[in-house]
């Protein structure tokens, strides 16, 4: 039994009133909210063994290490990933991506090629772009359908012997879609291209097993998944990271340090440079813990019964059009009402204390694709309810009443 009402005590925001009305949380797929588990243990940590780790002799020190690996495992453990240096503490999903760019910098050539999907995050094309200038490599782009999935003939159309490197994200953050990744694995390694799954918008909904995917990189983020900002992981097979250059030069990251030569220390400290969000990388642990007490399953199935209702009922709304509907999708509707501008209609749900995104959702190229400005973005979470939706229609019925 999935016990919605609950799981939301464990959410103290969820509480809140905006305008004297409950809040309505649709805004999952831009972050998560927080449960007392994972607060405390931040608090926790700060309360009682604040220290810095790796370094010291001292009881607090290695009380906040131990806690830090441990959270390294438990991620390891999660993900099926076969050993914990393969799993890289960094800032985030843009951050995980810019380290992958920036170590390939070096052996890329002109005439290389690199394949992403019509419907990145900014943050899995600008990298890319970077790169491409610097290195002279091509960005090749698998395009999508008016449905929302990606033309998969046309990606094997794109695979060469010059393709180097697949990015695709594993879920789209605008369209919800969940894309035929390990299709995607297989063919690019025909080739001998490594792949890059953006799994951010996946990870809170889909437990990922990276060994069976056989995937080369996995990158997220911990708020995406109930944890902190400012944390975030990459799992790189260890034979790849080994051979890429470190990412930024500092304190963790070296084995000795001379004016005539650094070496590097071992993976994963040979990524790890300066002082990490430790608390964060903690909390990132527990909240995968949290998730996983639940069981993503459960959380999953929870989900698509949402995804089912509030589509339904968003449907009958006249004029109102849903961009990306993917067999397979995870639970986000984007969506735009006639001609009203995305943004009135955020602002009056606003106004009614629902929260959802409106905008391009950092994905401008399906935007454009669409020929729109942007959409409404509902995205739901394993502690939203049928009654939330419901007030969600309620809301949106009047905000398109005012504004037609
Ligand atoms: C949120 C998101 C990102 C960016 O994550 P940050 O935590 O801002 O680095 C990248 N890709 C996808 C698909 C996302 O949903």
């Amino acid at each position: 039994m999935f016990d919605v009402k609950y799981i939301r005590k464990d959410f103290p925001i969820l509480s809140r009133e905006i305008n004297g009305n409950p809040l309505v949380y649709f805004d999952n797929a831009a972050t998560s909210q927080t449960p007392q588990q994972v607060i405390d243990v931040i608090v926790d940590y700060y309360s009682r063994y604040n220290a810095n780790i790796h370094r010291g002799v001292h009881r607090l020190s290695q009380e906040a290490t131990e806690a830090y690996e441990n959270a390294r495992a438990t991620i390891q453990k999660h993900f099926n990933i076969a050993y914990p240096y393969e799993v890289i503490f960094t800032s985030g999903t843009t951050e995980s991506i810019n380290l992958i760019a920036s170590g390939y910098s070096p052996s890329l050539k002109k005439g290389d090629e690199l394949i992403i999907s019509a419907m990145e995050h900014h943050s899995n094309i600008v990298p890319w772009q970077m790169l491409c200038e610097k290195t002279g490599a091509v960005l090749k782009v698998i395009p999508m359908t008016e449905q929302g999935t990606l033309e998969m003939n046309i990606y094997e159309d794109l695979l060469s012997e010059r393709t180097k490197l697949v990015f695709v994200n594993h879920v789209s953050n605008a369209l919800g879609t969940v894309n035929p990744i390990q299709e995607i694995i297989d063919k690019a390694h025909g080739f001998g291209a490594k792949v890059l799954l953006d799994g951010a918008q996946a990870s809170p909904h889909i437990k990922a097993d990276l060994q069976a995917l056989d995937v080369d990189y996995y990158v997220t983020s911990a708020h995406k998944l109930c944890g902190p900002t400012g944390v975030g992981m990459l799992y790189g097979k260890s034979v790849l990271l080994n051979e890429l250059p470190p990412y930024q030069g500092g304190g963790e990251m070296i084995a000795s340090v001379t004016f005539e030569k650094t070496t590097y220390a071992d993976l994963p400290h040979k990524f790890e440079a300066g002082t990490p969000n430790i608390a964060g990388g903690i909390a990132f642990g527990a909240a995968l813990d949290y998730m996983n007490a639940i069981g993503f399953e459960k959380i999953a199935a929870y989900e698509a019964e949402l995804l089912a209702y509030a589509t339904n009922k968003l449907t009958k709304i006249e004029d109102l059009k849903i961009y990306g509907e993917a067999p397979q999708k995870t639970a986000v509707i984007s969506f735009n009402v006639g001609r009203i501008h995305p943004y009135d209609i955020g602002s009056i749900l606003d106004q009614m204390g629902i929260a959802v995104r409106t905008g391009h959702h950092c994905a401008q190229p399906i935007m454009d694709f669409y020929k729109i400005p942007g959409t409404i973005r509902a995205s739901f979470s394993f502690y939203n309810t049928f009654e939330e939706i419901d007030l969600f229609e309620i809301g949106l019925r009047k905000a398109v009443k005012m504004l037609q």
